[in-house]
């Protein structure tokens, strides 16, 4: 993966997001205070227009933008909670142009564990570590079968989706949804919606 892809994943992002936007507030209404799509539209916008500024600049520096605009523009769990995934990932691939399959790995793997220290979540909370740590999972088994970072993708994208829908069923003790108990049982939820198209939107790129 090339530093154009890397730009190219987070333009498909934040266009994955805008498109979503409705979508994932509606899910936020649900259990939350409706405005999840709202904040990560904001943060996603400000990021996608600063890409042509850092394009020439490395990976690592690039996701550390990504980070600090994510943290100054979006308000609520999600901005510290993203911003984080994208400082920890930044930190786990300094001074790369590209990425091998493994140092993708070791993107997702730093960023996962930033959210764990940051949110204290585990899995089974209803949360987007739902998504982050069945994804890094099987992005790890798809390593060590040596597959290739197109066929990593697909498989994660499969696991990420299944993941994404079994947070339905799952009972919040994170976040603001935890404040509902058992009425929060029967909703996915948002930040593992939004998790999930990061990943679709990571394979959009490397499929083109
Ligand atoms: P807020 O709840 O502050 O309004 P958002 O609506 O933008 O923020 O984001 C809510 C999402 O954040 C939830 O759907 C959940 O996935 C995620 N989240 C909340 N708390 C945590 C946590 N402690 N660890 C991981 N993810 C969390
Ligand atoms: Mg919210
Ligand atoms: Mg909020």
């Amino acid at each position: 993966m090339n530093k154009e892809q890397v730009i190219q994943w987070l333009q498909n992002f934040a266009a994955e997001i805008e498109q979503n936007k409705e979508y994932l507030t509606e899910l936020d209404a649900a259990i939350g205070d409706a405005d999840h799509g709202i904040n990560m539209d904001r943060g996603f916008k400000k990021v996608a227009s600063q890409l042509s500024s850092v394009a020439d600049k490395d990976i690592s520096t690039i996701l550390k933008t990504v980070s600090m605009t994510l943290i100054s523009t979006v308000g609520g769990a999600s901005g510290p909670l993203y911003g984080t995934f994208f400082l920890r990932a930044s930190t786990a691939v300094t001074g790369k142009e590209e990425l091998a399959t493994e140092d993708l790995l070791k993107l997702l793997q730093a960023g996962l564990e930033g959210v764990v220290q940051r949110g204290k979540a585990h899995l089974g909370d209803k949360t987007m570590i739902d998504v982050l740590l069945p994804v890094v999972d099987s992005f790890q088994q798809s390593v060590d079968n040596n597959k290739n970072i197109l066929e990593t993708m697909q498989q994660v994208v499969l696991v990420a989706e299944q993941a994404m829908k079994e947070t339905i069923l799952m009972l919040a003790k994170k976040g603001r949804a935890s404040y509902l108990g058992d009425r929060s049982i029967g909703h996915q939820d948002p930040g593992a919606t939004s998790t999930y198209l990061m990943l679709k939107s990571l394979l959009a790129t490397l499929e083109n």
